[in-house]
Formats: structure tokens, C-alpha cells, sequence
């Protein structure tokens, strides 16, 4: 399986080393010609008002809504704001996903942080999933079709339900950076499911 990676900004290269690690073939993608041979697409963090304006340019942003129709997409942090349908201001989306998103959701004073998930959806479910969190997004409204994957543990202050994973169908967002940490679960989930 070809799984590509949108490397137009962002942490790019960090899912790449991942998904070479677990013996598949990343492709970095650039232009629409980039998508035709993939199988799938990660869309990394970074900052997504940035990503959308250079797909945008690249005119990218129609051959990435194609590509969507027909193959499973993953979204980390800003690449799940993107794969949102609104992100609660004017910003350019590709709206794949029945969800709203709130941005910077965190605030400045726990700008990052780091936390264990508790995921029933990865191998070995028992043991908690190390998540990165920068300047992330939560996802404050899940539409009939969506899967909650995992929130924040409960004892987290936050302003609403805490949903940091969903899955619709082949779409898959998670508000932190599984590619930041050397634990390749979310990867192997995401094959798995883009396998399907
Ligand atoms: N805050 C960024 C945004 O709104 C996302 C941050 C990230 O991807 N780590 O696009």
C-alpha cells in the first residue's frame, strides 16, 4: 500500500519515518500528479490556515476533496482541522468530515502537554497511548456518523466532551501528533482501516 503524506508544511517527514518503519511505501505529496499513485493520505500537523493556503496554490485543494471521495484520509491536528467541516472561524477547509473543530482549544498557558489515552481501538488496548498535544484542537461537535474514538481523560479540565480521536467511515482525526511519539499503534490503525 502507497500511503501518502501532504508535504507542503508541517511535520511531514516525521510520518514518513513511521510509516517506513512498518514497511510501507510513503509518498510525499506535492501536486495532484503526487496523489494519482496513493492509496491513502495523512494530512500532518502544522498550522492549518498555512497548509490550505499552499494547497490552495498548488491547486490542490479540489484534487484533495477527489482523492477523498474514493480513499481513506487521516488528519493530525491541524490536518484534522482541515479534514473538519468547520473550524468556528473563515478559514478554507476541505470539510470531509461531519465534525466542528475548535482551534487552539487549549488556551496559551497549556499550549503543549503531553497525556495517556486510554484507546480500545489499538492493538495491545491496555496500554495507554502517549499523546502530544500542540496548540491542538478539540473536536466540540460529532455529526450522526461519527465515531468517538477517545477523549481526554476526565480528570482534565476542558470546556466540552474532551474528543481528541473520531472516525467517520475511511476519515480518520486525531487532535494530537501520534507521528511525535515512537509508539506506530495510530499508524497501524490507520492501515488497517485504510485497508478495509
Ligand atoms: N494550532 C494549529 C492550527 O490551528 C494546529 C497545531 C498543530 O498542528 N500542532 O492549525
Amino acid at each position: 500500500m502507497r500511503v501518502g503524506v501532504l508535504a507542503l508544511q508541517g511535520d511531514f517527514r516525521e510520518h514518513t519515518e513511521i510509516l517506513s518503519g512498518l514497511g510501507m511505501e510513503a509518498v510525499e505529496v506535492r501536486t495532484a500528479k503526487h496523489l494519482q499513485g496513493c492509496d491513502s493520505l495523512i494530512i500532518p500537523g502544522g498550522e492549518s490556515t498555512t497548509i490550505a493556503k499552499l494547497a490552495d496554490a498548488f491547486e490542490l485543494m479540489g484534487p484533495l476533496r477527489e482523492f477523498g471521495d474514493r480513499h481513506p484520509i487521516w488528519g493530525t491536528c491541524a490536518g484534522a482541522i482541515l479534514l473538519s467541516q468547520g473550524a468556528q472561524r473563515e478559514q478554507p477547509l476541505l470539510g470531509l468530515m461531519d465534525i466542528t473543530v475548535q482551534r487552539n482549544a487549549f488556551g496559551r498557558q497549556v499550549d503543549s502537554f503531553e497525556t495517556e489515552l486510554q484507546v480500545s481501538e489499538l492493538e495491545v488496548p491496555e496500554k495507554p497511548f502517549r499523546a502530544v498535544f500542540i496548540r491542538a484542537p478539540l473536536i466540540s461537535r460529532v455529526g450522526e456518523n461519527v465515531e468517538v474514538i477517545c477523549r481526554l481523560p476526565t480528570n482534565r479540565e476542558s470546556t466540552d466532551d474532551g474528543i481528541v480521536a473520531a472516525r467517520q467511515g475511511k476519515f480518520l482525526a486525531t487532535c494530537f501528533h501520534p507521528e511525535l511519539t515512537e509508539d506506530p499503534r495510530f499508524h497501524q490503525y490507520f492501515i488497517q482501516m485504510a485497508q478495509e
